[in-house]
């Protein structure tokens, strides 16, 4: 019985390659419409040849009359027609149908001609036998054609020594999968120590054994062994790789994995030799890992590599555990640059509050969508952009974007919040940094008090003199500067006194602690006071507990941002968080 599971597709390395790969391109349903079209063109035409030759009647032709009579062999001609479209397109079914039909139609012929005296018909008796003759030959000449071409397309996409698929056939069938995005999975497995079989017992040995998994493999994948749809393939060599279909989630993938290789840890015998081999195994997932058959396989080859260093449990590792530091941070700056150009860059926004719980302003934070629309946190973004140089792009669009959006919010609700965005150093260092700003202000027409710019503290200890310089130049417009994360750096207090700052925002890794012992707690409240002495007003972040509030009231913190009163939002529910505030103001 047919696995549902499968399919239809349990039996596909039984199946020749060529025909796997034909069922997976073939457009069935279109070939089938015109089969049925060509069918009925014949069979209307047939009836006008019957009609044509026992008609009586004339027709005007270039002002002459015409008998119908005549015009029988053009008709008949046009049947014939059908019959080699037929034999040409449909090979054997088109074969048999027009065959039946020009054999079926000797009886009416002849009928017409001794019945009927219709003598007219004789000459359709030739044309029905040269027809037949016609397509016999096409048939056999195109039947021909096509063994050669079957035997020449298996040849090309199968491994001679093990009979599988090869890496061919492996891509074609990789390209159809992407293409009809169907959800899949490619392991590659590769032979430990294989070269030493090779070495010692020579060659044929090393072959022998390689069929022999090969067939082991073969037989768990045509029998459906593994409750998946699997495909298994020779890369060449001692190098396999099997395409995983019709799971229900990403353990069952596993569970394929593991059970091919329980298959060739088996022991294999030859010419009266036992031999134990075992494999080194990556995989990649469609769509999660990679969007493209090449790109998917070779995620699965960096996975292979990365078990052989020992890496995943079993000698199996999946792709995304097997990037180094180094890897992750590569395809993070692929991802970021993808967002970029593809509009996957947008941001949230958290409310601050003053100690009193009315809503002050809010923080624009930058949010990443994913190709596959997970939504990427910045705490893992943010630091490849700064290294990679991309993080003024990121400021640029969650700036604009903000304002934009704050802008309209003033517009409509005559909110006299303000919005707070993140700037990096690099960023704020850019010559062109403060004609940004202004065309920011033209074009969203933000009041310059309305608009924050955070600058992380690590700014007074890199260029602190540019810093100054360009922060002067932003105060002057009116903008309101904070220390972001104030506390984690080690900008001593001199710098402080004479940094220009509006707000000083206590990091969230203090206000965890604070509660926990009296020092800490202290701690907190001789930053608020360095802050009020130097008239900065200050903001605690990441404040999530009731107790935690208790405690910067109590040491006189102006303003709050952290999950127990809000948390970020998207615009929309920032818009109806302000309507709200106003409303009971
Ligand atoms: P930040 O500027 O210090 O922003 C505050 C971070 O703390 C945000 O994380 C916010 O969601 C989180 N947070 C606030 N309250 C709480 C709380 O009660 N509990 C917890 N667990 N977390 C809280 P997020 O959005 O992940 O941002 C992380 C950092 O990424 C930001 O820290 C900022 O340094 C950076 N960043 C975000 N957007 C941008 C941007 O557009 N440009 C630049 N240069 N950096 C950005
Ligand atoms: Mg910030
Ligand atoms: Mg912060």
């Amino acid at each position: 019985m047919e696995n549902p599971k499968t399919g239809g597709f349990a039996k596909q390395n039984t199946m020749t390659t060529t025909k796997t790969l034909d069922r997976l391109f073939s457009n069935v349903t279109i070939s089938r419409v015109w089969f049925f079209v060509l069918i009925l063109i014949y069979l209307v035409v047939a009836i006008s040849v019957v009609a044509t030759s026992r008609s009586e009647d004339s027709i005007m032709l270039a002002g002459q009359p015409v008998p119908l009579r005549s015009l029988t062999g053009a008709v008949s001609s046009l049947t014939t027609l059908c019959t080699i479209l037929l034999v040409a397109y449909y090979k054997k079914p088109g074969f048999v149908v027009s065959l039946t039909f020009l054999i079926c139609q000797f009886p009416s012929i002849l009928m017409g001609i001794f019945l009927g005296h219709n003598f007219i018909s004789i000459a359709g008796l030739f044309t029905n036998a040269l027809a037949i003759v016609t397509i016999v030959l096409l048939y056999r000449n195109g039947r021909e054609i096509e063994l050669f071409q079957n035997k020449l397309r298996d040849q090309a996409a199968t491994d001679t020594l093990t009979g599988l698929p090869n890496r061919f056939a492996c891509s074609e069938m990789l390209a159809a999968l992407e293409k009809r995005n169907e959800r899949h999975a490619v392991a590659v497995l590769n032979l430990n120590n294989f070269k030493r079989i090779n070495n010692t017992m020579g060659l044929a040995t090393g072959n022998a054994v390689l069929s022999q998994i090969a067939s082991r493999w073969r037989e768990a994948a045509d029998h459906g062994l593994t409750g998946t749809v699997d495909f298994v393939t020779c890369q060449g060599g001692d190098e396999f790789s099997i395409i995983i279909r019709g799971y229900r989630s990403d353990e069952d993938v596993l569970k394929t994995i593991r059970f091919y290789k329980s298959l060739l840890e088996e022991k294999i015998t030859v010419d009266g030799c036992d031999y134990y081999l075992n494999a080194s195994i990556g995989y990649a997932l469609f769509p999660e890992d990679a969007l493209t058959g090449d790109e998917l396989l070779s995620c699965a080859n960096a996975a292979m590599y990365a078990s052989k260093r020992g890496v995943g449990d079993e000698r199996i590792c999946h792709y995304s555990a097997s990037l180094t530091d180094a890897e992750r941070a590569l395809e993070t700056e692929r991802k970021i640059r993808s967002a970029l150009d593809n509009n996957g860059l947008f941001f949230v926004l958290q409310p601050q509050f003053n100690i009193n719980h009315r809503l002050s302003g809010f923080e624009a934070l930058a949010r990443m969508r994913d190709a596959d629309g997970s939504v990427i946190s910045p705490s893992e973004f943010i630091p490849i952009a700064e290294k990679t140089g991309l993080v003024d792009r990121i400021d640029h669009a969650v700036f604009k974007q903000s304002a934009e959006y704050f802008g309209e919010l003033i517009r409509k609700t005559h909110t006299d919040s303000t919005l707070s965005v993140n700037v990096s150093v690099r960023h704020l260092m850019k010559n062109d940094f403060l004609d940004e700003v202004r065309e920011i202000l033209k074009t969203t027409q933000i009041p310059p008090n309305q608009l924050e710019i955070e600058i992380t503290e690590s700014i007074m200890i890199d260029s602190v003199d540019k810093a100054l310089q360009c922060i002067g130049e932003i105060k002057k417009m009116g903008i309101k500067i904070a220390i972001d994360d104030f506390g984690t750096g080690y900008s001593s207090l001199s710098y402080l006194n004479s940094f220009p700052a509006d707000m000083l925002k206590v990091d969230k890794a203090f206000i965890d602690k604070m509660n926990t012992n009296e020092s800490s707690k202290q701690y907190v409240a001789a930053i608020i006071s360095i802050g009020h002495v130097m008239n900065f007003a200050v903001i605690c972040e990441g404040v999530e507990k009731p107790d935690q509030l208790d405690t910067l009231s109590s040491i006189g913190c102006d303003f709050i941002q952290g999950f127990i009163w809000g948390r970020p939002m998207s615009p929309e529910d920032a818009t109806a968080l302000v309507e709200r505030s106003m409303k009971s103001a």
